[in-house]
């Protein structure tokens, strides 16, 4: 097994996770739950602090517990821990789990996430039992988000960021897919296989503070519902019919208007031909948008199928 670790300006709290993984490992271990060779991955993600030193030297004390990944540049979050999981598949782990450089998660709830997996789970969502510790806006958010995903189409476990466990077959589906548009909250669902949930209590930063400013935050929404919906382009479609119909039915109140004697000069003409001509509008981007949606989908190449299992 192996912990992967995005770290992006993380020098403040990287000698403490790096503590405590170490141990839980070693726990892990003891009980016989994992592997002797399991380890600890850290992606660098093109920090500007003295992250990659540290774990270089995590790396020189201890080179068979601590890996290190080092990213030219800053790519984000998603494409970091993607980076790290590729990079966990190479040594040949069974099982990587995913999880912040903060101990926001619990580490704890692997315990919980370890023993799901032996029991046959190829996943395990690490799955937040509460929100207390967020603002009152973080979680309004949060739940407009979640329920903007499930009414789109797409797939997610509420609550549950990118804290998970993937068995080395999840892993090498994962890695079929070619995007550069990351969203892993909604990929790792759509791979299938069995899965499982471990409930945990998210806690405070232990040093450092937060990577995630609210407008990166509004990207990584974007960025869930344009890579896995395409959805709000057959909405304009929507949008041209119904703006066509409105027309068609001012048409009607003003022929009439004219027969019954009361038109207005001017009304008619101007009002019918703005919604009638402005639905045709909408409904040709609607048209254009459905195969823009196409080429999309074809261009992103995803695997037409995963295969769990054959005899
Ligand atoms: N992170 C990263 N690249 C970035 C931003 C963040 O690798 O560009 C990492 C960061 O080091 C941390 C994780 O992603 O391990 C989550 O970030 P953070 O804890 O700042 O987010 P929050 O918990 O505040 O939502
Ligand atoms: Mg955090």
């Amino acid at each position: 097994m192996a912990f992967v670790i995005p770290c992006y300006n993380e020098e403040a709290a990287l000698h403490v996770t790096a503590g405590v993984l170490k141990s839980k490992l070693q726990d892990l271990k003891d009980a016989g739950q994992i592997a002797s060779e399991s380890s600890v991955v850290f992606v660098d993600d093109g920090s500007a602090d003295k992250t990659w030193d540290v774990i270089a030297a995590l790396h020189s004390e201890q080179p068979n517990i601590f890996h290190g990944v080092k990213l030219a540049h800053n790519r984000g979050h998603q494409n970091a821990l993607f980076a790290g999981l590729m990079h966990a598949l190479q040594l040949n782990v069974d099982a990587a789990v995913s999880m912040d450089a903060d101990l926001q998660d619990d580490p704890n709830a692997v315990d919980g996430m370890v023993a799901a997996y032996r029991e046959g789970a190829e996943i395990v969502y690490g799955v937040r039992d509460n929100r207390d510790t967020d603002t009152a806006f973080k979680r309004g958010t949060a739940h407009a988000f979640y329920s903007m995903m499930k009414w789109l189409g797409t797939e997610t476990v509420p609550d549950h960021a990118d804290y998970r466990l993937m068995s080395r077959a999840a892993l090498q589906a994962l890695s079929q897919y070619k995007e550069s548009n990351l969203f892993l909250r909604g990929l790792v669902p759509s791979l299938g296989f069995k899965t499982a949930k471990v409930f945990y209590k998210r806690g405070t930063r232990v040093a450092g503070e937060s990577k995630y400013p609210l407008k990166k935050m509004v990207s990584f929404a974007i960025e869930g519902v344009t890579s896995f919906s395409t959805k709000p382009l057959t909405m304009i479609t929507g949008l041209g019919v119904f703006s066509v119909l409105v027309g068609v039915i001012m048409l009607v109140y003003t022929l009439v208007s004219v027969f019954s004697g009361h038109a207005v000069a001017g009304w008619g003409s101007m009002m019918c031909s703005m919604w009638i001509l402005g639905g045709f509008i909408l409904l040709a981007l609607g048209v254009t948008g459905e195969y823009i949606a196409k080429i999309y989908l074809e261009v992103k190449a995803r695997p037409r199928y995963i295969i769990e299992e054959s005899l």
